[in-house]
């Protein structure tokens, strides 16, 4: 399948949209979200600047092709329609404003973000999660499993994931109440059931697939832009007490199901070409149906406040799998996608302290708290504390493109 080139990556006139230009939302980046606006039913958009696109009925007064995609409280149909439906939408968004003429016509449609509420932009499939990060996977074992090997003899053979609970899925903004579980401290002579005490985070990038694959088929990695539609910022809180009690031999569980938020606002992988980097090197050379051509990487930078006091700076360009080698072990047994598939990337962690993307990494499992901004100290999270998780990658146009936040705050456990 051949592809055309995405408009939006070729230098043209700037944007008309007042404050665009430039920044974090110029017509390089163009993510959608479901929005509502005064009580209406919710809708497809984009953002552009601090406005939002109200794209059906737009594309109703345009007499446009691109409306039975976006006349949805879903992206679902956008999404399922594939790369060339991506692309040739984004083109005419693209051409729309950044043409002076067409002004007059788009401006009727435009919405002050600020007046926008947004939801979960799609219902989620199935939700598989990663371990790429090699910084990640070696810290977490030290941690984890100090007498033993950091890293499992499977690690650099195969992106190692499991599969996570996709009805837990909650969109940026939604409270996480402080999950109850079974727990047993290494020197217990049982475990207990009761609130965690080791509530984390887990800073990652969520891939969201479009275009479903047919089962007994396997997505190579070079056809990875012809499935993914575009990347979330994804919180993937975790209980670590529960967690370490629960998960061998099968994996994470109930440490993890409990809440895993996304943002509302999803980036198009074709707004990502501009951030596409070299992986940092695989040893030893991975097998045949796992080998990627370079660049396969992306340099997406993920802030992380905790509090409001920024923690950490984790870099995704220090990612040992990337995502096409993990869209294409996931479908290597012939498993078939749907649309609204999510895959998450496994926290985000590089070798400083600095840049590690969990509290459990950042404070060494508790022992060297962190201290915020307010003079206070913490090794994991305390009911009422708000983690913010942003982030930055460049874009076409010399400007970063900004990803879409995820916000969530503690509530206390319920009984
Ligand atoms: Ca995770």
């Amino acid at each position: 399948m051949s592809i055309p080139p995405d408009i939006g990556t070729i230098a043209g006139p700037p944007t008309w949209v007042d404050g665009a230009a430039g920044g974090g939302h110029d017509v390089d980046h163009l993510p959608y979200a479901v929005f509502s606006h005064g009580g209406d039913d919710p809708r497809v958009g984009v953002r552009v600047g601090d406005l939002v696109v109200d794209l059906a009925p737009l594309a109703a007064s345009e007499r446009d092709q691109h409306g039975e995609l976006v006349r949805a409280t879903s992206l679902a149909p956008l999404m399922r329609a594939g790369p060339r439906s991506w692309r040739s939408l984004r083109g005419w968004l693209v051409d729309l404003l950044t043409d002076p003429d067409r002004r007059p016509g788009v401006e009727p449609h435009l919405v002050p973000l600020a007046e926008v509420t947004t939801g979960l932009p799609f219902e989620v499939a199935d939700y598989v999660d990663f371990y790429a990060s090699l910084d990640h996977a070696t810290n977490v074992g030290r941690i984890f499993r100090p007498d033993a090997q950091p890293l499992l003899p499977n690690w650099r053979h195969l992106p190692v994931g499991y599969h996570g609970r996709a009805g837990t899925i909650v969109v940026s903004g939604t409270p996480v109440v402080r999950p109850c579980g079974q727990r047993k401290a290494p020197d217990a002579s049982g475990p207990t059931y009761g609130p965690s005490q080791r509530l984390d985070i887990e800073a990652e990038l969520g891939f969201v697939v479009g275009a479903p694959s047919p089962a007994g088929s396997r997505v190579r990695t070079g056809a990875f832009v012809e499935h993914v539609f575009g990347v979330t910022l994804l919180n993937d809180w975790s209980a670590r007490d529960v967690q370490a009690w629960e998960y061998q031999p099968l994996g994470p569980f109930l440490g993890k199901s409990f809440a895993t938020s996304i943002s509302p606002w999803i980036t198009p992988l074709a707004a990502l070409e501009a951030a596409r980097v070299p992986l940092p090197g695989q040893q030893p050379q991975v097998l045949e149906h796992l080998r990627v051509a370079e660049p396969a990487g992306y340099d997406i930078e993920i802030q992380v406040r905790w509090n409001g006091t920024e923690v950490a700076r984790a870099p995704y360009a220090a990612m040992y799998w990337s995502p096409a080698q993990m869209l294409a072990h996931l479908t290597s047994n012939g498993s078939s996608l749907r649309t609204g598939d999510l895959f998450g990337s496994g926290t985000v962690s590089g070798p400083d302290r600095s840049q590690r993307g969990s509290f459990l990494e950042l404070t060494w499992g508790g022992s060297e708290p962190v201290r915020l901004a307010d003079g206070s100290l913490r090794t994991f999270l305390e009911d009422g504390d708000e983690v913010v998780l942003t982030a930055t990658a460049p874009g076409r146009l010399g400007g970063r493109l900004a990803l879409g936040e995820v916000r969530g705050r503690v509530e206390p456990a319920r009984g």
